[in-house]
């Protein structure tokens, strides 16, 4: 596999509209898209840090993964999404390998990319999202 950089880090919020006034107000970011992502019973919000992006997550539904992650242990980070190239194929790579993927098949996640997730089980704890920009 083919990692270029770190594209986001997924930061789950109970309440995005309070948590944008954070990032905003007190670190001087400036946010550039909310974004509903249905699928995923999510809201975010997007700060560009550098090259890396702040993913701010807020759940639409208690039930979503980021609801029960909230409810579980709290606010706070939530993933981290590496940029790929060749998402498909990565992900068979990985299977191979023995990582236990949550994501069989690349899906679509916020901003257009393609996405899949793989289990904090087999990365250290780490709940670790691989993303591929196919406009590029
Ligand atoms: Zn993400």
């Amino acid at each position: 596999m083919k990692i270029s950089h770190i594209e986001h880090i997924g930061i789950a919020v109970k309440n995005l509209e309070e948590s944008i006034k954070y990032y905003e107000d007190i670190l001087g970011l400036e946010c550039y898209g909310v974004e509903e992502v249905k699928e995923q019973k999510v809201r975010t919000a997007f700060f560009q840090v550098g090259q890396v992006k702040i993913e701010l997550l807020e759940s639409t539904d208690p039930e979503g993964p980021i609801g029960k992650f909230v409810e579980k242990r709290g606010q706070g980070v939530h993933h981290l999404a590496f940029a790929t190239e060749d998402l498909e194929n990565t992900l068979q790579e990985l299977e191979g390998k023995g990582i236990q993927l949550i994501d069989k098949q690349p899906r679509k996640g916020a901003e257009g990319l393609d996405i899949a997730f793989l289990h904090p089980k087999s990365t250290g704890g780490v709940l670790t999202e691989l993303c591929e920009d196919k406009t590029k």
